[in-house]
């Protein structure tokens, strides 16, 4: 057993205390000492006059599409967007692929993002992604009418995840949501995020319609026109606790009602939406909801980097938000849902040790952990 000493220590609320010490015995956390009166010298390392914290989460990423960094243009709208990220990754061979994920995941741990939620339609990075250090989950993604991946079989780090409510059939949506929740994982889905989709989900547009069809794709079925996203996704009865909601940019309140009343999580990626979509989601909203927010990068496909600390900045310097907020939805909301396998990272007692050091910090000490330089954080 010893003790982690720091000028700060950011709790498993996100709380900062003062001049407090981590107790640490085999790996996990026994808990933390706001005195160190009767602790004996011998036990205490001492890091500095910084703060320990835990490492941040990136709850939403596609590690497959890490090839593509700066290859393709955001300037000329979404769907331009969709059709150059397909013919673009069909030229890159799996190997390629492989390694850009690999330097990222390497990247990733260096810069104090120690857990991740990867996304993967390709089903390339789930080895690379079980053998690594990175806390979280590799998610199969499905999209259309029939299933790729999806099977019964629980296995470590891996769950399994819907596109979204407008390019996945409402029978494979609720399937894949039937198993995660058997095997108590996370589910996620993108939901909300561009105007293809709520023109089809909202309107039943004739354009999207075409297109399904051209892919064979029978949606006669489908619950369309609904009221939004998230109403359609209520219908089909996959909100609940275990749900994580990627995008939600067109949502209104009635939207948001739903959300908090089923106590799913949304996850936001707002440099990916600015990018693409050139809109930003309602944080300040979310956060009046009360709901459990989350932050993602999405893919390299779409944003500069896959940094959580980056995203924090981009939301710190776009919206009216408290950075000790911003830092909390960073690295103590994601334990909120992740919490059932404790994988989560907050210094929670019982939890595995997973800390952060950053040395660098002033009397805002939030914010300046928000803007802390990359070569600063000291992963333990
Ligand atoms: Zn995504």
């Amino acid at each position: 057993m010893f003790y982690l000493r720091a000028a700060y220590i950011l709790d498993e609320f996100g709380n900062i205390l003062k001049n407090a010490a981590l107790c640490i015995e085999n790996g996990c956390i026994t808990g933390i000492e706001k005195s160190l009166k009767n602790i004996s010298e011998t036990e205490i390392k001492d890091l500095g006059p910084g703060i320990l914290m835990p490492g941040v989460f990136n709850m939403h990423t596609h590690l497959e599409l890490s090839c593509l960094k700066n290859k393709l243009d955001f300037s000329k709208g979404f769907k331009s967007w969709v059709i150059e990220l397909i013919e673009k990754r069909e030229k890159i061979s799996d190997e390629k692929k492989i390694i850009s994920a690999l330097n990222e995941i390497d990247s990733l741990l260096k810069s104090g993002t120690t857990g991740v939620l990867d996304i993967s339609s390709l089903g390339i990075t789930k080895e690379i992604f079980q053998k690594s250090d990175l806390k979280g989950y590799h998610f199969y993604e499905e999209l259309g009418l029939k299933e790729k991946f999806l099977n019964e079989k629980k296995e470590e780090k891996i769950s399994f995840a819907a596109h979204a409510p407008h390019t996945t059939s409402p029978e494979l949506i609720r399937k894949i949501k039937n198993i995660t929740n058997k095997q108590k994982n996370l589910f996620s889905i993108h939901c909300s995020e561009s105007d293809e989709e709520l023109n089809f989900i909202t309107k039943k547009s004739k354009e999207w319609g075409e297109f399904l069809n051209s892919r064979n794709i029978d949606f006669s079925d489908w619950p369309v026109p609904s009221k939004s996203s998230v109403e359609y996704l209520d219908k089909l009865n996959v909100l609940d606790e275990k749900t994580i909601l990627v995008h939600v940019l067109d949502a209104k309140d009635d939207d948001f009602s739903i959300i908090k009343k089923r106590n799913s999580t949304i996850c936001i990626c707002p440099r990916s939406n600015k990018n693409l979509h050139n809109k930003l989601p309602d944080l300040k909203k979310m956060f009046e909801f009360n709901i459990n927010i989350v932050l993602g990068t999405d893919s390299l496909a779409s944003c500069e980097s896959l940094d959580v600390f980056d995203e924090m900045k981009f939301i710190l310097n776009n919206f009216q938000i408290s950075p000790d907020k911003i830092l909390k939805a960073g690295c103590i909301n994601p334990s909120k849902i992740i919490g059932f396998e404790k994988i989560c990272q907050t210094f929670k007692k019982g939890n595995i040790f997973n800390g952060l050091y950053i040395n660098d910090v002033n009397k805002d000490i939030y914010e300046s952990v928000i803007f802390s330089e990359k070569n600063k954080r000291i992963v333990l």
